[in-house]
């Protein structure tokens, strides 16, 4: 039986099959990056599904007799298709429901992903697993029995920014100092408070006792904040866990429930739990002690969190008889690219050491490249991704990762100009935001009456008791009869249909005239504070008033920084129609296809546990990464190494690590050297370009002396196809919009050939719609896209 079912996993190593089939018991799976541990895993559900219990022992069901054994035996010798149901049947011991598994992954992501692929081998039974995350379990479990703790089922969750807010608000209620007492800080004391599960009242008598008045200002705050939320009825992140465990904890009945009903519980990631998430899954597995976790102590990096890898580490002593397995084969990447992460990660010396090796081919080497500045280095990526799409690769087959959310708008907007579909995970973008979204359609209204989609947008938002019929009918009227939204909702009287919402759509036209008067005679940021009030936008955010609207309000206002960089910036006479062109870009009304074919940015941290076939890790500079609060803290910077280990090996062919040697981030522009872990990758796994290549193998020395001061030239320049893309001589000196017009077919090169259908010229350049014959109509910078086209 065990031969017969071994052959359903006969593609993972014989360790990997150990440990996808043993299912009894405690199980430690402790391996390096891309050795197939969440594979293991993934397997692992599966097999319970299809076998069950036992899977690696010779047990046979008892009604297993004679023939049927033979049968079994044979298969093993002639596995055919037709028989495979037969075996299936024979080799099944005691199958686990599919709801008695809790598989716990670290990103939604991740758990989508698991299921997916389950589905995929189980079929639609696989539904039934219980795979998310810690907080998505934990809501879960909360929604059915929250109400014995005091708060209503229907509880809301704040997000990190909601509570930062409560934070600040409290800050301010108390008179405290907003330095020494930033919401980040506070929310990072209140964390570790929580994790050792300290409520506000314990965490304040403790604090008094040691007597240290910041802290105990400190715990007045966690007590008021606790009070906010519970008004709320708001629960934040660690909320959601630390009361999982206190309902656990503290109602037996609910405990039991969960006990009974888990018989196995695996967890990925676990290098990353903190002792909270390592109480529920003992509390969640304490009924059968079929646990199996999944880690790797060199990918943790999230300490600062309060994730301890002693979870790991003291897990054999937690589980007497817990089994451990270890894997060393590396699946996932090129021997270069593991070379070059092992040869990193081997400089720390908090660690219990281990080497993976590859089969496969050696591979391109790492590209390293060095940029000016932080245009040129999103130029850079934006180059060598048009030349990975034009020489056939997808765009999602590329993914650009970074230390900081901040560091993702040079890139997009790079994106943007040369027409590159991208997505960003785990962050909205900012002109993505219903509120900013709400306030460019009323600019784009005042500006353009015949905006009909932006007029539907905002015309009873606020509300204004102006219905959806209304609306309806108005639209009907405007398309049978030719005319736009404006021209029917500002003289209402005209038709029989809108008579009644007649009185409401005339203050509605008479506000929007208003509007637009003062659009003339005021300043821009004058007059969108103005219409921020009139439009009583700002009243009903006010009026609601909960933190989410607060948080709205904070970022309706925010647009303002868009507007005064737009002043700041301006070439010609600031108007609100440059304004709205210059955003155009960035403010595209179309929703984005969430399944369309992308390129992914995020921050290192968020692609924990994926893979891509090519890799960019951007910013990678002392002060950036490792930042600046690692310098000179030894343990700080091994999480830092850690990271970049975790950054590298998410690379399957292709690694870029790039730099910038000036770079403006949050307003300041700093030169930074290139980081130490350029320096301690082996130089001959890497191909330096750019143009101040760093030293060899000299981590932290500054770079090479500058002869000229650099320019700050922008996104001209670079050459397709070449995989160091010098910058051209050229730079800057071309002035490309002259050349192309309306109706001209050009050839880009990586989207083929098109047609021009519009130039709308902007500041010193030029935004220009191209219908492409095979990827349909882009909007580019012309500056950017000239190079690429003929
Ligand atoms: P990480 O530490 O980054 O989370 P991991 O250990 O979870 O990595 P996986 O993501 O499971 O690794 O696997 C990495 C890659 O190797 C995947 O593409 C997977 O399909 C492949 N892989 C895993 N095991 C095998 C195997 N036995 N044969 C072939 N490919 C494998
Ligand atoms: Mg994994």
């Amino acid at each position: 039986r065990r031969a017969a079912i071994q052959m359903d996993f006969g593609n993972l190593n014989p360790e990997q099959q150990k440990a996808a089939l043993a299912t009894e018991g405690p199980l430690l799976l402790l391996a390096g990056a891309g050795s197939g541990k969440t594979t293991v895993l993934i397997h692992r559900i599966a097999n319970l599904i299809k076998y069950g219990r036992g899977a690696d022992s010779d047990e046979v069901p008892a009604w297993v007799t004679g023939e049927d054994l033979a049968f079994l035996e044979d298969y093993v010798a002639n596995p055919a298709p037709e028989k495979k149901e037969r075996q299936e049947k024979l080799c099944r011991l005691e199958p686990a429901a599919p709801w008695s598994i809790l598989a716990i992954t670290f990103t939604n992501k991740a758990a989508g992903e698991l299921k997916d692929r389950l589905e995929r081998m189980l079929g639609p039974e696989a539904n039934d697993v219980w795979a998310s995350t810690f907080h998505s379990a934990c809501v879960r479990i909360l929604r059915r029995d929250i109400d014995r703790l005091g708060f209503e089922r229907s509880f809301t969750i704040y997000d990190t920014a909601d509570s930062e807010r409560v934070v600040k608000d409290i800050v301010k209620a108390f008179n405290l100092d907003e330095k020494t007492f930033s919401a980040r800080t506070v929310l990072g004391y209140l964390s570790r408070a929580k994790d050792a599960m300290l409520s506000g009242t314990d965490y304040l008598e403790q604090c008094e006792k040691g007597g240290d008045f910041r802290l105990i200002k400190m715990a007045k705050i966690y007590v008021e904040y606790e009070r906010r939320l519970k008004e709320a009825n708001a629960l934040d992140f660690d909320d959601i866990i630390l009361d999982t465990v206190r309902l656990l904890r503290e109602y037996e009945e609910v405990r039991t429930y969960y006990q009974r009903k888990f018989r196995y519980v695996l967890i990925d990631e676990y290098q990353d739990t903190n002792n909270l998430q390592y109480l529920l899954a003992s509390t969640l597995a304490g009924g059968y002690e079929n646990i199996c976790v999944v880690g790797d102590d060199d990918q943790s990096i999230y300490r600062f969190r309060g994730a301890t890898i002693e979870n790991i580490l003291s897990f054999e002593q937690q589980y007497k008889g817990a089994r451990v397995i270890r894997l060393e084969q590396n699946y996932r990447s090129t021997k270069n690219i593991l070379e070059a992460s092992n040869a990193v990660i081997k400089n720390n010396e908090g660690r219990k050491g281990k080497e993976l090796w590859t089969e496969h081919d050696q591979g391109e080497k790492l590209q390293c490249y060095t940029a000016s500045n932080e245009h040129e280095e999103a130029q850079y990526v934006a180059a060598q991704i048009l030349a990975g799409y034009s020489a056939h690769r997808a765009w999602k087959d590329h993914a650009v990762l970074y230390r900081m959310n901040a560091q993702s708008n040079q890139l997009e907007q790079a994106f943007k100009r040369n027409g590159i579909p991208y997505r960003i995970i785990g962050g909205i973008r900012f002109f993505d935001r219903a509120e900013v979204k709400d306030m460019v359609a009323y600019l784009s209204a005042v500006n353009n009456p015949g905006d009909d989609l932006r007029l539907a947008r905002i015309i009873n938002n606020p509300p204004r008791g102006i219905g959806t019929t209304t609306i309806e009918r108005a639209q009907h009227i405007a398309h049978t009869q030719g005319l736009s939204l404006w021209e029917v909702v500002s003289r209402p009287r005209q038709w029989e249909e809108l008579s009644k919402a007649a009185p409401k759509l005339g203050q509605f036209a008479e506000m929007m005239d208003e509007l637009r008067k003062l659009s003339q005679e005021m300043p821009l940021p004058d007059f969108y504070e103005e219409l921020v009030q009139r439009t009583g936008y700002a009243a009903m955010l006010e009026q609601k008033n909960t933190v989410e609207d607060r948080t709205r309000l904070e970022n309706v206002h925010e647009v303002l920084s868009s507007i005064q960089s737009y002043l700041d910036n301006a070439v010609e006479e600031p108007s609100l129609a440059g304004f709205l062109d210059e955003i155009a870009l960035y403010t595209d009304l179309d929703s984005h296809d969430p399944n369309e074919d992308c390129v992914v940015m995020m921050t290192m941290h968020s692609a924990k546990g994926l893979e891509f076939p090519v890799v960019f890790v951007v910013g990678v500079e002392e002060g950036i990464f490792p930042g600046i609060r690692a310098i000179g803290e030894p343990e700080e910077m091994e999480e830092e190494r850690r990271l970049c280990y975790v950054a590298m090996t998410r690379a399957k062919e292709k690694l870029y690590m790039t730099c910038a040697s000036q770079r403006m981030l949050f307003g300041r522009t700093n030169s930074n050297r290139p980081s130490r872990f350029l320096g301690e990758i082996p130089p001959e796994l890497v191909e330096k370009s750019g143009r101040l290549p760093y030293g060899e193998r000299g981590e932290g020395e500054r770079p090479a002396r500058r002869t000229a001061p650099v320019r700050r030239t922008f996104d001209h320049g670079y050459s397709m196809g070449t995989a160091s893309a010098a910058p051209a001589a050229a730079a800057g000196q071309r002035a490309p919009a002259g050349d192309f017009k309306v109706g001209d077919t050009v050839q880009h090169k990586a989207f083929g050939g098109g047609l021009i259908t519009k130039l709308t010229p902007m500041g010193g350049d030029a935004l220009v719609e191209i219908a492409f014959d095979k990827v349909g109509t882009k909007k580019l910078m012309l500056k950017s896209a000239a190079q690429y086209m003929k």
